[in-house]
């Protein structure tokens, strides 16, 4: 198992409590109420979750897709925390949306892969996270581009923000691919060799694109000794407003947990 010695985070905390990999689920997009909690309560009902994500400002590649429910879904994950006990997460793009996440009792800030290629936006987010404690998970950048991903965690390190854990959702190529965005397992390897004090997750939802892949790819992480996992998971996954193919039920999200063979296990 392998061990943060110098840092005691919302992240390594977890990791030392119940062994690696560290579980994250919910949805792409909190679309309503009930399809918020019913995810949460089929999560719940797994026991092994640790961190319950839904995007609430949804940055989308073209404008006419479901852009988020935006303040209003900010409650639902309230809600999510008072029903189940798990801790929340949703994704921030701007000063305002941290502001407006952590007044609701977000657990849990991450910045997106089209946020992280923009120095100026990270730079803001870092000024307004700075002195508030709040966890960050840092995705990587859109482009294949280590140095920016290393950036973004040196500005947030900078600007005082220890709570960090990284996300590897793979990286935007022109070649023809079997993923919808490419693992280029190296990267995320080096910066791992940079930020060893970080742990490193993998977002197999959004690197396969496809259900079938998030078993393959979350097993390759698991080999690789990544620290967690990051699935997208929502009630009725084909008529989700964002990511319809690579959701999962809840109960799916199980079988594939229970598929996994992992090196490191508490129990
Ligand atoms: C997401 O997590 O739903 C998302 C928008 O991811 P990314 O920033 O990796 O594209
Ligand atoms: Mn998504």
């Amino acid at each position: 198992m392998p061990a943060f010695p110098a840092s005691d985070t919302f992240f390594t905390r977890r990791l030392a409590a119940k062994g690696n990999p560290l579980l994250i689920a919910g949805p792409c997009s909190a679309e309503t109420e009930a399809q918020v909690l019913a995810t949460a309560r089929g999560l719940q009902a797994l026991g092994n979750i640790d961190l319950f994500r839904a995007g609430i400002w949804k940055p989308r590649t073209r404008p006419g897709s479901f852009e988020g429910m935006g303040s209003v879904a900010l409650p639902w994950l309230q809600r999510v925390k008072a029903e189940t006990g798990l801790p929340t997460a949703t994704e921030v793009a701007t000063p305002r949306h941290v502001e407006e996440a952590l007044h609701h009792g977000i657990d849990v800030l991450w910045i997106g892969a089209r946020t992280t290629v923009n120095p100026f936006a990270v730079q803001e987010l870092a000024d307004a996270l700075a002195g508030t404690g709040a966890p960050v998970m840092v995705k990587n950048p859109v482009n294949p581009d280590v140095a920016l991903w290393a950036g973004a965690l040196e500005r947030l390190e900078r600007a005082g923000i220890s709570n960090l854990a990284a996300i590897h959702r793979g990286f935007s190529t022109f070649a023809p691919s079997r993923y919808r965005n490419a693992p280029t397992w190296m990267l995320p390897i080096e910066l791992k060799t940079r930020f060893p004090h970080i742990p490193l997750l993998c977002d197999p939802s959004h690197i396969g694109g496809r259900r079938d892949l998030l078993l393959p790819i979350a097993q390759k992480a698991l080999d690789l000794d990544y620290d967690g996992l990051m699935i997208e998971t929502h009630p009725d996954p084909d008529h989700a407003l964002s990511d319809a193919e690579q959701q999962v039920t809840p109960q799916r999200l199980g079988e594939i947990l229970s598929e996994l063979k992992y090196r490191y296990r508490s129990s």
